[in-house]
C-alpha cells in the first residue's frame, strides 16, 4: 500500500505520515525532509535548493523529481509520499516513475484545513531535527521544555516557519498544489479528511477510510 498525503503547509501531513508509517511499517518519504538534509550536508542539490526554501518557494520540478525518482527506484518497501507531488508536472511524472518501477499509489489523503488557522499553527511549530517529530508551542508542548520527548534533542524552529514565509508558502500551495485535488479526484484516488480536528481524530478518520476500502 503506497499513499500520498496532500495538504497545505501546516495541515499535519508530516505528523500523520509518521504515525501511519510506524503502525503500517511504511517508509516516510518527505521531500521537505530530504531537501533539508541535503542543505545540512551542503550537497550541490542542497545548496541550489536553499534559495527556494528560504524564499518560501517551490524547488524546481526537475530537481525534486530527480530526488523522488532515485528514492523510489531504490526502495523495496511500501511508502508514504509527504509533500510530493506539489505540482501537476510532478504528479504526471510520478505516474511514469511508478509505472517504470511496477508500483502504484493506492490512496491519496487530502488533509483539508481552514487556511486562516494554518499560519498560527506553522508559526508555533517546533521540530526535532533528529527524528522529525513535530511539536507546537501552544497545543503540543514537549514534556521537557524545548527537548524532544523521543531523543532529548533540542527542538528547532524551521527558518521558513515564520509568518511572512508561511503566507508565501500558503499562496504557493493555492496556486500550484491545490489543482492536484481535482487531478486525484479524477484518478479516483482522493479521500478528503477534515484536518481542523485533533491529531488523534484525523488519524482515526484516515484509518477508518483504510479499513472501509
Ligand atoms: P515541507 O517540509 O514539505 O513543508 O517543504 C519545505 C520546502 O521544501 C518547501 O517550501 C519547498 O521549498 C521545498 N519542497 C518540498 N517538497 C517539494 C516539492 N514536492 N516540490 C518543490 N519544492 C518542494
Amino acid at each position: 500500500m503506497n499513499l500520498i498525503f496532500l495538504g497545505a503547509p501546516g495541515s499535519g501531513k508530516g505528523t500523520q505520515s509518521k504515525k501511519m508509517c510506524a503502525e503500517y511499517n511504511l517508509i516516510h518519504l518527505s521531500t521537505g525532509d530530504i531537501i533539508r538534509q541535503a542543505i545540512r550536508d551542503k550537497t550541490n542539490v542542497g545548496l541550489d535548493a536553499k534559495k527556494y526554501l528560504d524564499a518560501g518557494k517551490l524547488v524546481p520540478d526537475d530537481q525534486v523529481i530527480a530526488i523522488v525518482n532515485e528514492t523510489i527506484s531504490e526502495i523495496e518497501q511500501d511508502f508514504i509520499l509527504d509533500g510530493f507531488p506539489r505540482t501537476i508536472k510532478q504528479a504526471t511524472t510520478l505516474q511514469d516513475i511508478l509505472e517504470t518501477n511496477n508500483k502504484q499509489i493506492d490512496f491519496v489523503f487530502y488533509l483539508e484545513a481552514d487556511l486562516e488557522h494554518l499560519i498560527a499553527r506553522i508559526a508555533n511549530r517546533l521540530v526535532c531535527p533528529e527524528c522529525g517529530t513535530v511539536y507546537n508551542k501552544i497545543i503540543k508542548m514537549p514534556k521537557i521544555d524545548n527537548l524532544c520527548d523521543n531523543d532529548n534533542t533540542p527542538l528547532i524552529h524551521r527558518s521558513d516557519d515564520n509568518e511572512e514565509k508561511a503566507t508565501i508558502r500558503i499562496q504557493t500551495y493555492l496556486n500550484e498544489t491545490l489543482p492536484l485535488v481535482e487531478y486525484y479526484q479524477e484518478e479516483n484516488l482522493l479521500h478528503v479528511v477534515d484536518a481542523n480536528q485533533s491529531t488523534e481524530l484525523v488519524y482515526k478518520n484516515i484509518k477508518n477510510i483504510l479499513d472501509r476500502v
